[in-house]
This record gives structure tokens, sequence and C-alpha cells, in this order.
């Protein structure tokens, strides 16, 4: 297509620059008409960035994401993911997908169903059994490789699903409220371990929730949302990665201004008149 012819191919920078995902203008209305899901969004989440969507129920942050995963047509706009088009980016498994219920086989066992997108893809035994074993590792679930989903907790479930996404390596993870039926304690646990998988594997993570603290203590930027239609009205950067523990993180008077600042962006955009803007926050970089 182009006129231009570029001596050497791409390097890996270039390749590696390429973002994980970008919205221009993406819209959606639903099928009579009545319901006009996403206006005009536009986002770019780069390469290995961490980035959440927050916002009340109903405005589309599933609609959202399930674009993204091509599991949803956009009505106007263009999806590009990890430069292709999201049908391309699916059928070539560029992202992992997990969502609030892990989804388990109940009749495979957690090493089984780590393996069942590699099994699907044609990755011979010996493969498959070095790369779930590594997974295993990293999510700290190698005791548990021969047990079966019914005998773990809620927590551990999840875990084995977020070992199975990341099983054919994708780029790019998309995460739909992967935390909400956990409990508190559990919750702050996986975060943790969400966060330090993310960076061992160098995947982009695309994360909905409902829940502020969560969104900042995961995340480099929070994307706020509103519903009817639903829109982004506000970019946050809230990441500080190079962080110590995971408490200390939580107790930090950044963290606590940065929720305070998603906070107040939620409020405005439910039209709460007079909530004042924090200009901490905006940027804490
Ligand atoms: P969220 O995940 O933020 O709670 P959703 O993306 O699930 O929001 O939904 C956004 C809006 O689109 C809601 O008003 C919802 O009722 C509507 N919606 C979602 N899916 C469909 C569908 N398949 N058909 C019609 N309306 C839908
Ligand atoms: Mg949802």
């Amino acid at each position: 297509m182009t006129v231009e012819t570029s001596a050497a191919a791409p390097e890996p920078a270039v390749a590696a620059a390429i973002p994980a995902v970008e919205l221009r203008g993406v819209g959606k209305i639903f099928a009579a008409g009545a319901v006009t899901a996403l206006e005009d969004v536009s986002l770019r989440v780069a390469a290995g960035e961490f980035v959440s969507l927050i916002g009340p129920s109903g405005c589309g942050k599933s609609t959202l994401l399930r674009i993204v995963a091509d599991l949803e047509q956009p009505s106007s706009g263009t999806v590009v993911v990890h430069g292709k088009t999201a049908r391309q980016a699916r059928l070539d498994q560029e992202y992992g997908i997990a969502f609030q219920q892990a989804g388990l086989l109940d009749w495979r066992t957690v090493q089984e169903n780590v393996e069942l997108p590699l099994q699907l893809h044609g990755v011979r035994r010996a493969e498959r059994r070095s790369r779930s074993a590594e997974l295993l590792e990293i999510t700290g679930l190698t005791e548990f490789a021969r047990r079966f989903p019914a005998e773990l907790s809620g927590g551990m479930q999840q875990r084995v699903a977020i070992a199975r996404a990341l099983a054919r390596k994708p780029p790019l993870l998309l995460m739909d409220e992967p935390f909400g039926a956990l409990d508190e304690m559990t919750r702050e646990r996986m975060q943790g371990e969400l966060l330090r998988i993310a960076e061992e594997t160098g995947a982009a993570v695309v994360f909905v929730t409902h829940s502020i603290p969560e969104a900042v203590f995961l995340s480099d930027r929070v994307v706020v949302m509103t519903p009817r239609p639903g829109r982004i009205t506000e970019v946050l950067a809230t990441g500080g990665r190079d962080r110590h523990s995971d408490d200390e993180v939580r107790s930090s008077e950044e963290f606590f201004t940065a929720v305070a600042a998603v906070r107040a962006a939620l409020h405005e955009g439910h039209g709460g008149a007079g909530t004042p803007k924090s200009a901490a926050g905006r940027d804490m970089r």
C-alpha cells in the first residue's frame, strides 16, 4: 500500500511499540436502536500498560471489552488490537480473557484446564506440559496441578482462569470484574498477584471494575466512564508501579489522593454538581 519503502525490516523495538489496543470513535447502539451503550470512545492502551475501566453499572464497560475481544461488533468507529483488526486478533489469539466467573471445566484437572487453549491450538504434549508447569508456578498452583476445580477455593479457581488466559502468551489480557466474586482479603491478594504476573509476562491489561481502590491499586491509568450513553469522561494517570510492598502502597498518601481523584471524576460524570475537581492525582508520575 505504502509507496515509501524501508530498507530494513521493522526492529523488534518498533514491534514492541505497537499499542495493545487502539479505539477510535467507537460507538455501540443495540439492535432496536433503543440503547446507545457507547458513544465516541477513543482510547489507546500501550504495550505492557495496565488500564482499568471504571464506571457505574450499565455504562458500557463490558460492551467495550467485548468489542475489543470481537465478541460484539461496534456500530461505529474502529478497533485495532495489537496492530490487527479485532477479528484477526481473535483468530490469532492475541489476547486472553478472564471474566467474573472462572469458567473452568469441572471434569478437567487444574493442569488440563490451563493446557486447554494450547491443546485446541495443536501444541504438542511435551510443550503443553512445560508451559502449564511454568504458568502454575507463576500463579502459585504447582501443588494443585492434579486437583479438580471443585476442590479449590474461589481465589484459586480465578488464578487457574488467569493461568489459562496466559497460556498462549498473549500480549493482552482482557478482564471483566474477575475478582468480583471474591472476599476482600482474597481479592487484595489476587490483585497483587495479577500485577506480578502482568509484569513478569509483559502483557498489557484492560481491566473492568467498579471498585475505585482496585482500579487505583492496579492501574497505570484509570478510565472513568459514564452511562447513557457510555462515554469516557476522564482518564487519570494513577500509576506509580515502582512500588514498595502492596500494603505500603495501599496505605500511602498517593494512593488515597488517587482514590479521591477517581471518586471525584466519577461523581462529576454523574452530573454531581459542585464536586470539587482535585488537581492532585490528575497525573502523579
Ligand atoms: P456495564 O458492563 O458497564 O455494566 P454493559 O456493557 O453490560 O454495562 O451494558 C451497557 C448498556 O448496554 C446497558 O444499558 C445494557 O442494558 C445494554 N446492553 C448490553 N448488552 C446488550 C444487548 N445484548 N442487547 C441490548 N442491550 C444491551
Ligand atoms: Mg459489566
